[in-house]
C-alpha cells in the first residue's frame, strides 16, 4: 500500500494507461478460458462419434483467430505498461537529479556518493520493476485465479474445485512469510550495493595516490571484502528468491493429484465427462502461473516498496539552506558586511569563524589571508550561502542574505573554489560552464585573462582537448586558470578567488591579477592566498587565525604594524630573491 501511496502521483497521472493495461491483460486472461473448453467438447464429441469435419474445422479457425487477437492484445498490453514503467525510472531518476542539485553541502556530508548512485540506479530500477512487472503479476493472480475457478465451478464441477483447491492456502500463507524476509535480506543487499559504489569510486579516482604508496594489493583486499559482502548478500536474496517457484510447483502439484485422482472418481460415477475432466485438469494447469505471478508480486513489491523507502528517505531530507518565501529584491550588490559573524559547520566541534566583522565596499578588492586552516575559505563560503546563517549578520547591499534566494546570490558571484571541479568534457565546455552561449571572441578574451592563451596552443586539440575525469589532463596550473576563466568569462559582480593561483608561478599570477585589477574595476573582487604579493595591492587585507581577524589595513598599514603580516611578506620576499 505504501508503494502507491508514495508513488500517487505518477499513477494518478497515468490511470489512463494502466487502465488500458489492465483491462486487457483481464481480457486475455478471460479469452485463455475458451481453447481447454473447446478440447473438451470435442473430445466428448469424439467419444460419443458424433464429430463432425466442419465442426472440427470450425473449431480449429477460431483457435487460430482467438490466437491472433490474443497476439495483438498482448502486445499492446506489454507496450503498454512497460513504457509506464519506463517513464517511472526516467521521471524519478530527473526528480533525484533536481533534488540533489537543491542540496546544501551539509547534505552530502552525510549521504555519501555511492549511497546516492545506489539511489539512482538499483532502487529506481526496483521500484519500476514493481509498477510494470508487479503490476502484470498482480492483475493475473487476481484475474487469472478468479477466472478459472469461476469456468471450474460453472462448467465442470463446484466440487471437484473446492477438492483441488485445498492446497492453495498453504501457498498464500508460504508467500508471506517468504516475502517479508525477501524485503529484509533486499534492504541488507541494496545497503552493501551502496557501500560499494563508495569504495569503487574512491579507488578510481584516487587510483594514482594509491598506486604511489604501492598499496594496490591492500586496496584490493578491502574491495575484495566489500565485494564479497555484497555478493553474500545478495546470495541470500536469491535464496529466497530460488524458493518461490518450488514451493508453489509443489502446492501446484498436489492439486494436479486431488484433480486427477476425485476427478476420475467423478467420471466414473458419471458426475463429468471424460472431456470435463481434460478441460478440468487443464484450467488447473492454467492455475500455476497465477500462483506463480502471486509469488513473483510479493516479492517484486517488496523489493519495491523497500526502494521507495529509501527514495523517500533521500527526498524527505530538506536542504538546510531554504529560500525564503517572500525574497528580497535587489538587482546588484553593493556593499558587502558581515557583522560580528561567528560561525561553526554543521556537526563539527568548535567554531571556524568567531566574531568576524569587515565591510567591503561595491568595487572594492578585499584579501584574506592567515594560516592553513585560519577560516580563510569558510569565510568565502559564506557568501554563496552553503550553510545556514545567523540572521542578520551577513549582508549584501543591507539586505541579509538569508532574505534573498539562493540563485540570487549565486547569479552575482564567480566563484574559484580552493578545489578547483572540472567536468570531463573539452576545455571549451569548461570555460563556458556558466555562460553556455558564449560566443569564440568571448572565450577568447576569458582565456587572455587568465593567461592560459600559451596553453592552449600546446594542448593536443586546443580548445576542443577534453581534459578527461576532473581535468587529469592539465597539470595543476592549467586547471586553476581554467576555473578562472570559467568565473572571468560570466563578468560577475563579485569574484571569488579561493587561492586560486596556488599552483602557477609568481611571474603568472601577478600578471592574472593585473588583468583583473584592470578589466573588473568598479566591480568587487575577494581573493584568499598564501602568496601575500597577490593582496598587496587590495583596498582591505585581513589576516585570520583561529577564525578571529588578528590583524587587519592596507598593505602599507599592516607593514607599520609589524605583525603577522609584516613578518609573512618580508619572509617571502626574500625566498623570491632567493628563487631569482
Ligand atoms: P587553507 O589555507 O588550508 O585553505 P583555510 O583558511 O581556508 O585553510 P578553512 O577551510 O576555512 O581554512 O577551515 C577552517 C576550519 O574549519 C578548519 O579548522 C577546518 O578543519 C574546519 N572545517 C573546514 N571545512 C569543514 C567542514 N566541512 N566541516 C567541519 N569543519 C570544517
Ligand atoms: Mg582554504
Amino acid at each position: 500500500m505504501s508503494f502507491i501511496m508514495r508513488l500517487s502521483w505518477f499513477f494518478r497521472d497515468r490511470w489512463i494507461h494502466y487502465a488500458v493495461a489492465i483491462g486487457l491483460m483481464a481480457l486475455v486472461n478471460i479469452l485463455g478460458i475458451i481453447p481447454p473448453r473447446m478440447i473438451g467438447s470435442v473430445i466428448d464429441s469424439i467419444r460419443t462419434g458424433s464429430l463432425t469435419a466442419g465442426e472440427l474445422q470450425q473449431s480449429v479457425l477460431l483457435l487460430v483467430g482467438l490466437a491472433l487477437l490474443v497476439y495483438g492484445m498482448v502486445y499492446i498490453w506489454i507496450t503498454t505498461l512497460f513504457g509506464n514503467s519506463i517513464l517511472l525510472e526516467k521521471l524519478l531518476r530527473t526528480r533525484l537529479l533536481a533534488h540533489l542539485t537543491r542540496m546544501a553541502p551539509s547534505f552530502f556530508q552525510r549521504n555519501s556518493t555511492g549511497e546516492l548512485m545506489a539511489l539512482a540506479t538499483n532502487d529506481v530500477l526496483a521500484i519500476s520493476q514493481t509498477a510494470g512487472y508487479g503490476v502484470m503479476t498482480l492483475v493475473n493472480t487476481v484475474v487469472g485465479t478468479a477466472v478459472v475457478i469461476t469456468t471450474m465451478v460453472s462448467l465442470i464441477s463446484w466440487k471437484l474445485m473446492l477438492a483441488a483447491l485445498i492446497p492453495m492456502p498453504f501457498v498464500v500463507m508460504a508467500i508471506s512469510r517468504l516475502g517479508k524476509e525477501t524485503r529484509k535480506r533486499f534492504i541488507a543487499a541494496q545497503a552493501a550495493f551502496g557501500k560499494m559504489n563508495d569504495q569503487a569510486l574512491e579507488s578510481i579516482s584516487g587510483m594514482r595516490v594509491i598506486r604511489s604508496y604501492v598499496q594496490e594489493k591492500h586496496d584490493l583486499e578491502s574491495f575484495d571484502r566489500v565485494t564479497q559482502d555484497v555478493m553474500t548478500k545478495n546470495m541470500k536474496v536469491a535464496a529466497i528468491n530460488a524458493l518461490f517457484h518450488p514451493i508453489i510447483s509443489l502446492i501446484v502439484g498436489m492439486s494436479y493429484v486431488i484433480g486427477i485422482g476425485y476427478g476420475s472418481y467423478l467420471v466414473f460415477q458419471q458426475e463429468i465427462t471424460l472431456g470435463q475432466l481434460i478441460s478440468f485438469n487443464i484450467y488447473l494447469g492454467m492455475l500455476i502461473w497465477p500462483m506463480i505471478a502471486f509469488g513473483e508480486f510479493i516479492n517484486v513489491l517488496q523489493r519495491g516498496t523497500a526502494s521507495v523507502d529509501r527514495l523517500s528517505a533521500s527526498f524527505a531530507q530538506q536542504s538546510d539552506v531554504q529560500d525564503p518565501s517572500q525574497p528580497a529584491q535587489a538587482e546588484l550588490p553593493s556593499r558587502i558586511e558581515l557583522d560580528h559573524l561567528t560561525f561553526r559547520y554543521p556537526g563539527a566541534s568548535s567554531d571556524s569563524l568567531r566574531d568576524v566583522s569587515l565591510t567591503l565596499e561595491r568595487g572594492q578588492t578585499l584579501g584574506l589571508v592567515g594560516r592553513t586552516g585560519s577560516g580563510k575559505s569558510t569565510l568565502l563560503k559564506q557568501l554563496l550561502r552553503y550553510y545556514p546563517v545567523e540572521p542578520g549578520k551577513v549582508r549584501i547591499s543591507g539586505i541579509p542574505i538569508e532574505q534573498l534566494t539562493v540563485e540570487r546570490i549565486r547569479s552575482w558571484i564567480g566563484y574559484v573554489p580552493q578545489e578547483h571541479l572540472l567536468l570531463s568534457k573539452t576545455v571549451r565546455q569548461n570555460i563556458a560552464l556558466g555562460v553556455p552561449g558564449a560566443t569564440d571572441e568571448q572565450v577568447r578574451r576569458a582565456i587572455e585573462m587568465a593567461s592560459f592563451t600559451q596553453d592552449i596552443a600546446q594542448l593536443p586539440q586546443g580548445l576542443e582537448t577534453v581534459v578527461g575525469e576532473n581535468g587529469v589532463m592539465l597539470s595543476g596550473g592549467q586547471k586553476q586558470r581554467v576555473s578562472i576563466a570559467r568565473a572571468l568569462l560570466v563578468n560577475p559582480e563579485i569574484l571569488i578567488l579561493d587561492d586560486s593561483l596556488s599552483a602557477v608561478d609568481a611571474r603568472t599570477e601577478s600578471a592574472i591579477l593585473q588583468h583583473i585589477r584592470t578589466e573588473r574595476a568598479g566591480k568587487t573582487t575577494l581573493i584568499a592566498t598564501h602568496r601575500l604579493s597577490a593582496v598587496m595591492h587590495a583596498d582591505w587585507i585581513v589576516v585570520l587565525e583561529d577564525g578571529r581577524i588578528i590583524e587587519e589595513g592596507t598593505h602599507e598599514q599592516l607593514m607599520l604594524f609589524g605583525g603577522w603580516y609584516k613578518e609573512q611578506f618580508e619572509r617571502q620576499q626574500l625566498e623570491a630573491n632567493l628563487q631569482e
